[in-house]
């Protein structure tokens, strides 16, 4: 009696395993990502010259003391990133290292593109210092930060200092909406290690690099979701 009832429990879980295995592709590609057909302009902070890396933070352990520089965090981010959207069938304008932030924004203008991120990560003398903090110029600018900021805060989970309105050039210059993101500290000892941890598997999608990448790619799509459902129009139009 045992035995038959046993053998066909086994069965219906295999078959069970078998069928949500087979379901998750399916599943994961079925609604379209509103970033199709969207041109997202990635700015990668600094990078200008071997000098220009922007802040650095210390990752020290029992074995080695690591420096990262800002940049490098910068550049990581930008690609996962980059390649998220082009897997959702949009495209990622990487926009070049140039000195002049305003050539930097001209050219993401020139590059037809929607909207314009510009990946920074701040920095302290006080390793401990922490929180996530964005910065806008203009009105549209506003709209896509506060669609980026809440899966930013639940990724890093950090305190959040929330969305400022300052004048830091990448938002300034140009017209289309744009958000300079600041997601976490650094220079604080923790995160460096996290970046650290990172470098030693980059294909590890739990990393901080990854959940950074993965709540600005979030953002974008719920920013682009509204967009298309008749929120504002597209907010590429030319008032400055
Ligand atoms: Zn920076």
């Amino acid at each position: 009696m045992n035995k038959t009832l046993s053998f066909p429990l086994i069965t219906v879980i295999t078959l069970l395993a078998l069928v949500s295995v087979s379901l998750y592709p399916a599943l994961a590609s079925a609604a379209e990502s509103s970033l199709v057909g969207k041109v997202v302009a990635l700015d990668s902070g600094h990078g200008e010259s071997e000098s220009s890396f922007g802040t650095s933070g210390v990752c020290v352990t029992d074995t080695a003391t690591t420096v990262v520089k800002e940049v490098e965090v910068n550049n990581a981010v930008r690609q996962v990133l980059a390649d998220m959207i082009t897997q959702a069938g949009g495209e990622a304008f990487l926009v070049p290292q140039l000195e002049s932030r305003n050539a930097r924004v001209d050219s993401a203008e020139t590059a037809n593109s929607n909207v314009l991120i510009s990946v920074h990560h701040n920095g302290s003398t006080n390793t401990s210092a922490d929180y996530t903090q964005f910065f806008v110029t203009q009105k549209n600018d506003k709209e896509l930060a506060n669609a980026i900021y809440s899966f930013m805060l639940s990724a890093v989970g950090g305190t959040g200092k929330g969305i400022k309105s300052d004048g830091y050039g990448m938002t300034v210059y140009g017209s289309l909406p744009g958000v300079l993101t600041e997601s976490y500290f650094i220079t604080n000892t923790d995160r460096a290690c996290e970046f650290v941890a990172y470098l030693e598997d980059p294909t590890n999608t739990s990393s901080i690099v990854h959940k950074e990448a993965q709540a600005l790619f979030a953002g974008l799509e719920s920013y682009f979701a509204t967009q298309t459902s008749g929120g504002s129009g597209g907010g590429r139009g030319r008032n400055r």
